[in-house]
């Protein structure tokens, strides 16, 4: 199955399970169709497909072998970018999304939204969303609250700005190679959401930590899809 338009029917309220507890929220807010006053928040997706999302987080390591990795394995990613972390290498990521990756949001300065009035978290979302319409000649869609921590007003904020789904995750690969989860069990499974955050400079680099991602991915017999095909 490939639910299309993220939020048709009860199958999305699947999509809020857990969300908040990863993101340190206690709050359980009612599902909303996309433009709604609050973006949904999604942390995997509800399939049977066998497969798995990455999605990276920041833009401060700009390899030009993660280009070629994209480009050969025709790999579908998702960068979420911070304009202060990119600073000027917004050129690296324009070759990426010419390989095929997907720009979104993951706000201007990487600013704490949890707790933050309407208008700073305005200026964070909507500005970026503004930036990355500027040079990518889109819009995107999907926002990443640094830190995975967010509020209401993140969520109001964000639909708002145009965002049709605040994007958190259920595992993450960090600079040690290894996968963590939020929650459940501890392997890969359909519909996961996999973040990989910030390079550690004492790390492994993110082309080393994609093929170690890719491995695990293809021992469960997962392949990596888009995440903008399922939201
Ligand atoms: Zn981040």
């Amino acid at each position: 199955m490939r639910p299309r338009g993220l939020l048709a029917g009860a199958v999305a309220a699947v999509l809020l399970t857990g969300c908040a507890q990863a993101a340190g929220s206690s709050e359980r807010p009612p599902l909303r169709a996309p433009g709604a006053v609050l973006a949904p928040v999604v942390h995997r997706v509800p399939t049977d497909d066998k497969v798995v999302f990455l999605t990276y987080d920041d833009g401060a390591e700009q390899d030009p072998r993660f280009i070629d990795l994209v480009r050969e394995l025709r790999l579908p990613v998702a960068m979420f970018l911070t304009d202060s972390v990119v600073g000027p290498g917004y050129g690296h990521f324009a070759r990426l999304q010419a390989v095929g990756a997907s720009i979104q949001n993951h706000t201007l300065d990487h600013t704490t939204l949890r707790g933050l009035p309407h208008a700073g978290q305005r200026a964070e979302i909507c500005g970026q969303q503004n930036k990355l319409r500027a040079r990518f000649g889109a819009r995107p869609r999907l926002f990443r609250p640094p830190h995975g921590r967010y509020d209401t007003t993140t969520r109001r904020v964000a639909a708002g700005c145009g965002i049709s789904a605040v994007v958190l995750w259920r595992a993450s690969m960090e600079s040690d190679g290894e996968l963590t989860y939020t929650e459940g069990p501890r392997r890969l499974g359909p519909g996961d959401i996999v973040s990989l955050p910030s390079h550690d400079p004492t790390g492994l680099p993110l082309v080393e930590r994609t093929r170690r991602l890719l491995a695990e991915i293809r021992e469960r017999g997962l392949r990596p899809a888009r995440l903008e095909d399922y939201l």
